[in-house]
């Protein structure tokens, strides 16, 4: 008789470890980004195509010492956070978005963009084998870093032809993080406009560096960034895009090119909708929100991104001015939102943006 085959879904190749280290790791103290699950997926681009993704233990990759990105950072990375629900569900927060902001990064570097099925099969794949390594949602989250890079071992300056796509999982415990102080930066800029601030590349990272550590220095935690061109408008607050409560409205900066399409941004302009706050996206100057400050109108100031959702502004150091924000037990709009938005991505409330993805 003949017999129907089923066709199957050919699965990534994987390689186990012999012995997990889970045991090794205790959620709420472990720092982020410190400890590695123990598998990776990985893929390589050569000769114009993709090779299929396979599923490895997390260790060191050989590497030429001449590979272009070491020696031109020819590399972009992603940043998202899986979760585990109370009911076991795991659950991804708007992978989508990340994948299609990987292959817009991957195009402003003239890299090959990562196929949307590699990307998210790839890492839904990876996060089921390590799902143990997925802290309660009370405690922390799997941060998921994927990463692209050129492995030509060519010094000539051009687009590359070898590239290596990996996706690591890093377990974190510390959900909150304390209020910080910031510096407005007058020597340094971030990003300007037909540059790279826009998308994640990793030398935006590298660039930055020396910012933050001058602000560390001087007592801050971190550094506000004006824009490039007239050093008066508001851009980001460290590797976050930042939120000002003015009086009755919240303001963010439009996405001018200059800024990060942050999908914590998007989802909490969305939300603080949802809750009744008048949201607005524009050009804000400092100079505005000192004015608003001496009227007694600047309320709250936070930060937003996939690690922390929200962090406070306790202070804003502008010249010799240091503007003393209210305390965080005043605070209601950052409080309300990042609650309102941890509750959705973990599964404890509706989610009627379709924001979240079981795994
Ligand atoms: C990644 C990033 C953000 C935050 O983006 P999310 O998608 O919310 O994590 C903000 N600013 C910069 C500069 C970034 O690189």
């Amino acid at each position: 008789m003949h017999q129907n085959h089923q066709t199957e879904v050919v699965p990534f190749r994987i390689e186990r470890v012999a012995n997990s280290r889970l045991q090794e790791v205790d959620f709420p103290t472990v720092a982020f980004g410190s400890v590695f699950s123990d598998h990776m997926f990985a893929a390589e681009f050569h000769d114009g195509a993709w090779s299929d993704g396979r599923i490895r233990p997390y260790g060191p990759i050989p590497i030429a010492p001449s590979a272009s990105a070491l020696h031109y950072g020819i590399s972009v990375f992603e940043g998202m956070k899986a979760h585990r629900a109370a009911d076991g569900r795991l659950l991804l927060f708007r992978p989508r978005e990340n994948a299609r902001r990987f292959q817009r990064s991957a195009a402003r570097l003239a890299m090959p963009v990562v196929p949307e099925s590699l990307f998210l099969d790839g890492l839904r794949e990876l996060i089921r084998l390590d799902q143990a390594w997925i802290p309660p949602a009370e405690i922390g989250a799997l941060y998921v870093r994927p990463v692209l890079f050129s492995t030509d071992p060519s010094l000539r300056v051009k687009p590359a032809d070898r590239y290596q796509f990996i996706i690591l999982t890093s377990p974190f415990g510390a959900y909150f993080s304390a209020p910080v102080d910031v510096l407005v930066s007058e020597r340094y800029a971030r990003a300007f406009p037909g540059g790279t601030g826009d998308i994640k590349p990793a030398g935006n990272y590298a660039a930055a560096l020396l910012a933050d550590q001058e602000a560390r220095e001087a007592g801050f935690n971190s550094v506000l960034w004006l824009d490039a061109q007239e050093r008066r408008y508001v851009e980001e607050c460290g590797v976050m895009n930042v939120f000002f409560v003015l009086g009755e409205e919240v303001i963010t900066p439009s996405l001018s090119g200059t800024i990060l399409p942050g999908i914590t941004r998007d989802s909490v302009i969305t939300l603080l909708r949802d809750l009744g706050y008048r949201v607005r996206e524009e050009r804000i100057s400092i100079d505005e929100l000192v004015g608003g400050y001496e009227r007694g109108e600047l309320r709250e100031c936070f930060g937003t991104g996939t690690a922390a959702i929200v962090t406070h502004v306790r202070r804003i150091r502008y010249k010799d001015r240091v503007l003393e924000l209210p305390p965080v037990e005043e605070r209601k709009v950052g409080v309300a939102v990042r609650e309102k938005l941890l509750a959705v991505m973990t599964g404890r409330e509706p989610d009627p943006h379709g924001w979240v993805e079981n795994i």
